[in-house]
């Protein structure tokens, strides 16, 4: 794996700071039943980085005293780390909206037959990545047999009311195949759903089209085709002021699985952590009752896939990008 951070650097991007937190997201460890092209955390069934209860406890504790909207949990796989309930169901008895970021074939896997009961009992938001409609592309991105256990996770889902049922929100994410900027999120949510409606029966909520980031296996990729420059380049020419309030680190934090904090889930995975003051990296613990509005935002190169074109956040395009 190449290291992308001294290359990111190089290029400077408008500086931005910290807005009210409201999303705490936890990586809960790198473990994962698929090894992605794209991955930008280069998880993996081999990764051994799990979350253990006693930082599990320090997020429960962290969420329970700041009253946060949100928990946005990530991975890996999330939900194969032992705690990965217990984080849900404590941040539901608080009334806060719980997201998993889930890969849908973890569904099929030995000892998780229950899960998507479990997280239609719990009312958790699904967010699962479906880089495209076509098994093709899917399997090339994410695996062979990716795209079918994706479709019959999708169908597992909605029969248990995701995508129908107001309260169980499913939504899509999509990243494009190679180096090049997503399309825009309406038009291509509008193919999704037709497309997967009359072929396969399913429905969901809503898609979001992210757009690839440098670092990690795909800006490994990049290096190896000579492509890293052009790509980096393309997300700079395409960067929109607009899209500055939009960005998720404005309102998030990102904890890693031994409970350091970051501003993104991107920053964690280049070593880049929230700097606070003279600590050049802060653990969870000792942010339980300092409010890390108005800090500076660590950002460099990356930044741009987060402000290029339409944008992308963890909710998806932020604004239309100017024809
Ligand atoms: S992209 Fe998601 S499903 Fe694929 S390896 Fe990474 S964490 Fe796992
Ligand atoms: S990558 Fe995006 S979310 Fe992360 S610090 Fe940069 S602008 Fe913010």
């Amino acid at each position: 794996m190449r290291d992308t951070l001294p290359l990111l650097e190089r290029l400077p991007f408008p500086a931005i700071r910290r807005g009210r937190l409201e999303t705490l997201q936890v990586n809960v460890g790198y473990r994962c039943n698929q090894s992605c092209l794209h991955c930008h955390v280069n998880a993996g069934p081999k990764r051994s980085e799990e979350m253990s209860a006693d930082v599990a406890d320090t997020v429960i504790a962290f969420f329970q005293r700041r009253r946060l909207a949100t928990l946005d949990i990530t991975g890996g796989a999330p939900e194969l780390n032992a705690n990965f309930r217990r984080l849900v169901q404590e941040a539901r008895a608080l009334g806060m909206k719980v997201m998993d970021r889930c890969n849908l074939t973890i569904l099929e896997q030995p000892g998780q037959e229950d899960l998507g009961d479990f997280l239609a009992a719990n009312r958790v938001e699904v967010v699962a990545s479906m880089p495209c409609y076509l098994q093709d592309n899917v399997d090339r991105q994410r695996g062979k047999g990716v795209f079918d256990g994706s479709i019959r996770g999708l169908k597992k889902l909605n029969a248990l009311g995701y995508g129908r049922d107001p309260a169980l929100t499913l939504n899509l994410v999509y990243n494009p195949q190679g180096p090049a900027l997503p399309p825009p999120q309406a038009a291509l949510e509008a193919d999704y759903k037709r497309v997967l409606g009359e072929r396969y029966g399913i429905v969901f909520d809503k898609l979001f089209v992210l757009a690839n980031m440098p670092i990690q296996r795909f800006g490994t990729t990049l290096l190896k085709n000579s492509e890293f420059a052009d790509y980096l380049q393309l997300l700079h020419d395409a960067h929109l002021d607009a899209n500055l309030d939009g960005v998720m680190c404005r309102n998030l934090v990102s904890v890693d699985w031994r409970g350091f904090v970051y501003d993104c889930d991107f920053n964690q995975m280049l070593g880049l952590p929230l700097a606070r003051g003279r600590r050049a990296r802060v653990h969870l613990s000792e942010l339980i009752d300092d409010d890390v509005a108005g800090n500076p935002i660590r950002t460099a190169g990356h930044c741009y896939g987060c402000t290029a074109g339409q944008g992308s956040s963890c909710g998806g395009a932020l604004k239309e990008a100017a024809e």
